[in-house]
């Protein structure tokens, strides 16, 4: 048997059907109204590549280099071609179709989607491990095709790259598709079982008209309503100005926005009889996981449907196990990670006489594991799953050990190094600038580290993520939020691809930065020196496949991504890195947009490499440059860009605000036609100070809060906002209470954080707004 009905799967069949089949089946088989559909198997594809007799041929295909570009493409394209090009067995594609024709009515056939579900659940990254294609409203014309793409996903350049270098065979991973009936929505939207910070049994729903997609991407406001379970009746109302809604176009199937006519933008979407349906599904699916869910549905017709649902993680449960009392803001200000970077180490620790070591907490949760110093690169394969890794300072090669590890401890840097961002992103606690960690600590010791108070102390804490479990990246996985509207947009910082599907988890309204020369710092080699061995082609490519993860996970959001942007002494550790110039203060050197103009043929690979994924149809990727200082900057930035085939008129571009020049001269970088600017604050502050942003020595004076640099800000936006021209915050202190709320009350447009802060964000803005709103009337 080729297929499997969602009706006869369940959880226990992940090997079968792979995790996506598997979780719909089970709420089918709960008795929950999920749209019907079927699963092409894993046998099914396995006994296709077997019995077509390419399943050699495929694997030794696969079987490449991995750091050579040109071979992974190779190998990507001949996958391809033998999954593609092979016919499937008849009784195969006669069950599929048969099977199809199911979902349909008689006169008329049904529009699905196609996704993979694959089934290697036990790679530790399984989420990227293939590349989980998904295709939607498809027909029967178009059916046999994508099931055969999905299992050709097995084998994007990213997929072999990624299980080649962890050493997982390609033949023990299968791929499993589901087939399912889309829903043509007339109403819908997300609903949380119950509070999702105390778990009280109060249900929060969020609805708009026509698709689903208008209310996960925020370009909606959607109608809330508040039902108390405890009461039995519906709490609360809040109906929305909804202006657009999505709908499948009849002709073409395709996804397309539409205004909603005047009547309805304000009409509820919701009767109290709908909300009473969905709450008693709610209960259910509680009830059959017996933990609060976050729960996507769809109304068609008067019949509820339930598209997916997931647990959420209550703040409260979270709170205790990175020792913050309340993720809420207004109840405890300062309890954001992020609020510690200007602090001095030793001011904010325990006086514990535990405490061995002391620094800059950087990455929220605390941990107990074992030291493992890393003093030179070939000592990282000894960084064991769950060990505490200190480091003098973290390097781009140091990545996957940092995935490995339970937690991280560094000697040098601030809260916006290298250590620091990547573990925040990766979700690892870490502790930065400590000085002495790698003198202090031994190697086998038992720790616990704080990565909210920068503390590590002796001996494991009953209280901490027991390391031996502890797994980075899922176990990080933010709590799905009940994201508040606000006016003014909050977005997310994004460094490692890795770290997309996190980072849209978050419910963020985009990506307000992201920092590519981290892909680049990943591949081992300067861009002079990757072009030189590999080609301008493929170090293209490797820049289209880290932005396109990003920026699929987010469409339609948008994605800013910013040229590259890394000083000489972090690219003087790759291969290649002689060729750099030394500098005394590369910090005020040879980066940025600097070194783009001074370097055009470089330059150029990046330009046609977002020519290229707009090409592919991105359009939400907005391009911006760093460390502009005027308009001289931009118009040579602005020639480069014609000349990799870039409208400046047509497409969405702005810059970084990062040195007092460029905020001082900012109505000049408006006339250059930029359709927003964005505050560095990490490298605006150290301009304006003077004080270095990496140093430890000086972190208590490193104040971004420093009424110099919010004069700069406040002036900027107060310019923009006369200018029509939208303004951003993507450095670290838009993680900080404070910062939010100047940058609210000085009319910022959007506000960008890092994933474990874009909640607490979230809710902080909300409240300003309310509070000015509240101000005006009174
Ligand atoms: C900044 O300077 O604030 C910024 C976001 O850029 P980076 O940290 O990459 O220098
Ligand atoms: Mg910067």
């Amino acid at each position: 048997m080729a297929v499997l009905w969602l009706d006869d799967v369940d959880a226990d069949d992940l090997e079968t059907v792979g995790g996506k089949a598997a979780s719909l089946g089970e709420l089918t088989g709960a008795g929950l109204p999920v749209p019907p559909g079927f699963t092409v198997t894993a046998e099914t594809y396995r006994t296709f590549i077997e019995e077509a007799g390419i399943d050699e041929e495929l694997f030794a295909a696969v079987d490449v280099d991995p750091e050579d570009s040109d071979a992974l493409r190779a190998a990507e394209e001949r996958a391809s071609e033998l999954i593609l090009g092979t016919d499937l067995p008849e009784p195969v594609r006669e069950e599929i179709v048969e099977s199809y024709r199911q979902l349909g009515d008689d006169d008329e056939e049904a529009f699905v989607a196609v996704r993979s579900s694959a089934t290697a659940e036990d790679l530790p990254d399984a989420s990227f491990a293939g590349q989980q294609e998904t295709y939607l409203n498809v027909r029967e014309e178009k059916l046999l095709q994508r099931v055969k793409e999905c299992w050709a996903s097995l084998f994007t350049q990213r997929a072999i790259y990624y299980r080649q270098q962890q050493g997982f065979p390609h033949d023990e991973v299968d791929i499993a598709v589901v087939v399912q009936r889309m829903v043509d929505a007339e109403k819908s939207g997300v609903m949380f079982t119950s509070h999702p910070s105390t778990g009280d049994p109060q249900v929060t729903i969020e609805a708009a008209w026509g698709l689903g997609e208008a209310v996960v991407s925020g370009s909606v406001s959607p109608d809330n309503y508040v039902y108390d379970r405890a009461a039995n009746a519906v709490a609360d109302v809040t109906v929305a100005d909804k202006k657009t809604m999505m709908e499948k176009d009849s002709e073409t199937g395709e996804t397309v926005e539409r205004e909603v006519p005047e009547d309805r933008r304000t009409e509820r979407v919701l009767s109290d009889a709908e909300i009473e349906s969905l709450v008693e599904l709610g209960e259910r699916v509680e009830d059959h996981y017996g933990q609060p869910q976050d729960v996507e549905w769809a109304i068609v017709g008067g019949e509820v449907f339930m598209l997916q649902s997931r647990p959420i993680t209550t703040i409260s449960e979270s709170a205790s196990e990175t020792g913050t009392e309340d993720a809420d803001p207004a109840e405890d200000a300062d309890t954001e990670a992020g609020d510690h970077a200007g602090e001095p180490a030793g001011v904010n620790g325990d006086d514990d006489e535990d405490v061995l070591v002391q620094g800059l907490g950087s990455s929220p949760g605390v941990v107990s594991g074992t030291v493992r110093i890393v003093t030179k690169l070939d000592h990282l394969d000894q960084v064991q799953e769950g060990d505490i890794l200190v480091t003098e300072m973290t390097m781009p090669d140091m990545v996957p050990a940092m995935k490995r590890a339970a937690g991280i401890v560094t000697d040098e840097g601030g809260m916006t190094s290298h250590a620091a961002i990547i573990s925040r992103e990766l979700g690892v606690p870490a502790v930065v600038g400590t000085r002495t960690g790698t003198k202090q600590l031994e190697n086998g010791q038992r720790v616990t580290i704080d990565g909210d108070k920068g503390t590590i102390r002796a001996g494991a804490d009953s209280e901490a993520e027991p390391a031996e479990e502890f797994e980075p990246v899922e176990a990080a996985r933010p709590q799905t939020p009940v994201k508040p509207m606000t006016a003014t947009e909050v977005k997310v910082n994004v460094s490692i691809p890795e770290a997309a599907e996190r980072a849209a988890a978050t419910g963020a309204d985009g990506v307000g930065l992201l920092r590519i020369e981290h892909m680049v710092l990943t591949l081992g080699k300067t861009p002079e020196r990757y072009i030189a061995d590999h080609g301008a082609r493929a170090y293209q490519d490797q820049l289209i496949e880290g932005i396109r993860t990003v920026a699929e996970e987010f469409y339609p959001r948008p994605v800013r991504v910013r040229t590259i942007d890394a000083p000489t002494d972090e690219f003087r550790d790759l291969e290649g890195g002689d060729d750099e110039p030394r500098e005394h203060n590369p910090m005020l050197g040879w980066r940025g947009i600097r070194r783009s103009l001074d370097k055009p043929d470089v330059f150029q690979q990046e330009l046609t490499a977002f020519n290229r994924i707009y090409e592919m149809g991105y359009d939400n990727v907005e391009l911006m440059f760093p460390l502009v200082n005027d308009a001289a900057d931009l118009a040579a930035a602005k020639r480069q860009m014609r000349e990799a085939g870039i409208d400046p008129d047509g497409r969405r571009w702005g810059v970084m605000i990062e040195t007092p020049a460029s905020a001082l001269r900012i109505e000049e970088l408006a006339a250059a036609g930029i359709d927003f600017a964005s505050f560095g604050t990490n490298d605006l502050t150290q301009y304006t100070l003077a004080v270095d942003r990496n140093n430890e020595h000086v972190a208590e004076r490193f104040d971004e809060t420093h009424p110099a640099v919010l004069e700069l800000i406040g002036r900027t936006i107060e310019t923009c906002r006369e200018l029509g021209i939208d303004t951003s915050i993507c450095g670290q202190a838009g993680s900080k209470t404070e910062m939010v709320n100047f940058l609210v009350e000085e009319g910022v447009s959007s506000i960008s954080a890092n994933i474990d802060a874009v909640r607490d964000v979230q809710h902080e803005v909300k409240r300003k707004e309310q509070r000015i709103l509240l101000d005006s009337v009174r």
